[in-house]
């Protein structure tokens, strides 16, 4: 079966699942060997010096590991892929291994925060020359590109404002002159989303998010244009961030319902998003499935879904947010995101902890923002939640209001 052929669904449950397992196993078996052995020491060398398909050592690669490796591969419309131990394991990798002294990369200003810190503290160290700029600022982002540079960096929807770039205008730019273009599709997940469609180079995701979806597991993985990716898996074989095989089989059967988890969280989440557009206490939401979202527009035309995650700021101020937030009954308040259960957490207590309240004004997050992660529990449900904790802090944000 060419697995290209088949549609979302059909390759998150078959995806590099086609061939039988050993004993007519229906489901892929838990390779945690260490090591894979040889009788025949000229097989053995074959595959060590990459003649034949094979395996040598887990810190390079594993069956269990190259099923999900294969999953995301075929989903994402790549030609190859690979993985780590966390997303942020493919975020550095790939930003290590692609980028040196003297290169320049160009990035927006909201992408998650451990990539940011890369961006404003480790990547200078070794000489790298970064430009941030404003996240939805498309003619400043294309001006920095035209002057030069080996990679262009990009995220989105991002975290926690939901803003919106446009992939296929800025990898255009980006090819102009010679660039490299990274996607972190993270957020929209390869169901809502599909980066190197749009002209990237190479898309990588947090696996431990929506991929995994239950919040038990963590991975990273990197899939794209061949020559790219080998460049960067031979440098994680080397230092050593790769995934193992228990993981790598939970991530891979969470995918198997990724698209179901996918569709349920990008309807439930448009209902909520309305729902709490229209609620008086409400100061503002940021979904971009809502019209009023300033990256509607692009969003519709890069992406089938707009996803599980939103934000929402309450009126009123922080005091107001823990009110509010140990009232909700469906929810973990928690970090993270994309799990079959609800979670929702402040952006000043988790993603942007470390700023200042000025500085996170800059980047347009208020005080009163929440990020809420919608899960797969019945809408209806999730919204009486919402109802009675807004209810129920009435009398405190009148009081600051
Ligand atoms: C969580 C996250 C990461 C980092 O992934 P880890 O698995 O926590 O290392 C990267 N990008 C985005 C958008 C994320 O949400």
């Amino acid at each position: 079966m060419n697995q290209s052929d088949s549609r979302k669904g059909t390759n998150s449950v078959w995806g590099g699942e086609t061939e039988h397992f050993p004993n007519g196993a229906v489901t892929s078996p838990i390779y945690n060997s260490v090591a894979f052995a040889y009788n025949d020491l000229d097989e053995w060398h074959a595959v060590a010096t990459g003649k034949s398909e094979g395996h040598i050592y887990s810190r390079n690669t594993n069956p269990t590991v190259h099923v999900l490796e294969e999953k995301i591969r075929i989903l994402e419309s790549a030609e190859a892929a690979t993985s780590f131990a966390t997303g942020m394991g493919a975020i550095s990798n790939t930003l290590f291994s692609l980028l040196g002294p003297g290169k320049r990369v160009v990035s927006l200003k909201d992408t998650y925060g451990g990539a940011s810190r890369l961006f404003l503290d480790f990547l200078p160290a070794y000489g790298i020359n970064v430009t941030l700029c404003e996240t939805i600022n498309h003619e400043e982002i294309e001006a920095e590109i035209a002057k030069g540079c080996d990679l262009v960096y990009l995220e989105t929807p991002t975290n926690p404002t939901l803003k919106v770039v446009d992939l296929k205008r800025l990898s255009a730019a980006a090819h102009k002159v010679g660039a490299v273009v990274v996607v972190d599709n993270t957020f929209a997940t390869p169901i809502n989303q599909n980066p190197l469609l749009l002209g990237a180079d190479l898309v990588l995701h947090s696996a431990t998010k929506f991929l995994c979806g239950h919040s038990d597991a963590m991975g990273g993985v990197l899939c794209g244009k061949a020559e790219l990716v080998k460049k960067v898996f031979s440098f994680r074989e080397i230092n050593g961030a790769s995934l193992q095989a228990d993981p790598a089989y939970m991530i891979a059967r969470g995918m198997k319902t990724l698209e179901l988890r996918i569709e349920r969280q990008n309807a439930s989440a448009l209902k909520i998003a309305r729902y709490l557009k229209a609620h008086d206490a409400v100061e503002e939401v940021f979904y971009p499935g809502l019209e009023t979202h300033p990256g509607h527009e692009i969003a519709k035309a890069q992406m089938s879904g707009f996803g599980g995650v939103m934000s929402f700021a309450l009126k009123g101020n922080y005091d107001t947010v823990k009110a509010f937030l140990p009232k909700l009954k469906l929810v973990h308040l928690a970090a993270s995101l994309g799990s079959v259960s609800t979670l929702a957490g402040p952006p000043r207590t988790t993603s942007h902890v470390e700023l200042t309240e000025e500085q996170r004004a800059l980047l347009g997050i208020p005080e009163s923002l929440i990020r809420y992660s919608v899960g797969i529990e019945n809408v209806e449900d999730l919204i009486e939640d919402l109802e009675q904790a807004l209810a129920a802090i009435k009398t405190e944000q009148m009081a600051v209001l």
